[in-house]
């Protein structure tokens, strides 16, 4: 082995676009690598070969994707390009001739692969590179922890189960033991990932695997009251209504894990639920959140939705926010609807002219702004819990209560707080709110 190749480890620049499940893929590509001897180089310029992990579902993530495989290579020009985008490699060696490779999702040793071709390691596999918890590109007071890949349902909009193929879900103690090792790394908050966690453990019947001298089942009742145990805020995404998630909420109630659902409802009307192929009743549906607040008074509801779908009519927007109104969730989100290529809901009539979704969109956003300004404003006077995010030079810090995911829900603005740091968890008086922060002071 020569002298330079030990001191000269290959370096891999990484570019990571798209959901936290691709995040969590970069990670295992990123743990991989380092294991087999690479380094991570922060810069195009100090990177002898970028990897972009792209995002495929809609066509705007499309484009961002394609974007950024062009400026890695006009930056750089040794580029190896992964993820959901990677499915349509003739399209982008099409328009990118000088790619080095093309990997689709989750194929991990197909794009370790191309690395080791394009950059030889020049350690060899050098294991003890690699923290004890694997590479993590989130801050490591919080991390994500994907308990499956794919999904079985064949919602109109969505090309997901064409890319990433039917649900399979992980061992639940290779998800706990993943679990307990970030913990121990120093991760405060686990967020649990998936494309339907409530499903979690349907393909393999909920298989029981030993854990800590117990058989513990792969469902996502056990699997949260396990995660529980382990010290760390616990937060759930992507869970579909189905009548099982009723029993995570006396966990929540319990505080074994945080007091809060992601789940995507999409819409409100039957109809256009039905042309979703969403399966869903809304009445029943307001039904169950008026029970599981009334087990977890303290329970946040964040959503996700889309308006202008194809066939949606006024009437089925009336009813869109007359739900609302009724089911007053706390976090909400909303997408105009956008034809993804290859998606079953480009076939439908109606398509809906772009003004008309714009407006929709707006009275969406009226009122859950209205919404969630009102439920912020009621905390105001309250003590909550915040983890710290950041710290700034003027004393100040940016954190999350309970009721806020990273990057996706709103922030708790500190003032005073220069003696916290990222991951510590304090009281915070709530002195202010606007239509989505808040506004606070460490209490001593
Ligand atoms: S539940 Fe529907 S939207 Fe979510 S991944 Fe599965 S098919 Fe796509």
């Amino acid at each position: 082995m020569s002298v330079k190749s030990l001191a000269v480890p290959p370096k891999v620049g990484l570019v990571s676009l798209g959901c936290p499940k691709a995040l969590v893929d970069s990670e295992r590509i990123l743990t991989k690598l380092r294991a087999d001897g690479y380094q991570v180089s922060p810069t195009y310029d100090g990177a002898d070969v970028v990897l972009v992990n792209t995002c495929g579902f809609l066509d705007s993530a499309k484009a961002e994707s394609l974007e950024a495989i062009g400026e890695a290579i006009a930056e750089n020009g040794r580029v190896i390009v992964t993820g959901c985008l990677g499915t349509e490699a003739e399209m982008i060696r099409e328009r990118f001739p000088n790619v080095l490779a093309v990997t689709g999702p989750q194929q991990y040793e197909a794009v370790v692969g191309a690395v080791h071709e394009a950059a030889p390691p020049s350690l060899g596999p050098y294991v003890d590179l690699v923290p004890e918890q694997g590479v993590k590109l989130t801050p490591r007071h919080y991390a994500y922890v994907k308990i499956s890949e794919g999904c079985n349902h064949r919602c109109a909009f969505c090309i997901i189960p064409s890319i990433r193929g039917d649900l399979v879900s992980r061992p639940v103690n290779a998800v706990l033991r993943e679990a307990e090792k970030l913990v121990e790394a120093g991760a405060k908050e686990l967020l649990v990932i998936s494309q339907d966690t409530s499903a979690y453990g349907v393909d393999i019947r909920h298989a029981a695997s030993p854990w800590k001298g117990r058989e513990v089942r792969a469902h996502m009742t056990d699997l949260a009251r396990e995660l529980g145990t382990l010290g760390a805020w616990v937060r759930l995404h992507y869970v579909y209504p189905y009548p099982h998630v009723d029993d995570v909420i006396p966990l929540m109630a319990e505080g074994h894990i945080l007091p809060y659902l992601d789940i995507p409802f999409q819409h409100a009307s039957p109809a256009v639920l039905k042309a979703m192929k969403r399966p869903a009743n809304q009445d029943k549906t307001l039904d169950r959140i008026k029970r599981w607040r009334d087990i977890c008074p303290d329970i946040v509801l964040r959503s996700t939705f889309i308006v202008g779908f194809p066939g949606e009519t006024e009437e089925d927007v009336d009813i869109l926010l007359d739900w609302l109104d009724e089911a007053r969730l706390d976090r909400v989100g909303c997408f105009k609807y956008e034809a993804v290529e290859g998606a079953a809901a480009n076939a439908l009539p109606g398509a809906v002219p772009e003004e008309v979704k714009e407006e929709r969109w707006q009275r969406f956003m009226e009122k859950a702004q209205a919404i969630s300004a009102a439920k912020l404003e009621a905390r105001v006077g309250t003590t909550i819990d915040v983890i710290i995010d950041e710290v700034d030079e003027e004393g100040g810090a940016t954190g999350r209560s309970k009721a806020d995911a990273p990057e996706i829900d709103g922030r708790v603005l500190l003032r005073d707080a220069g003696h916290t740091k990222p991951g510590d968890i304090v009281r915070v008086e709530v002195e202010d709110a606007d239509e989505y922060d808040l506004y606070g002071v460490p209490l001593a």
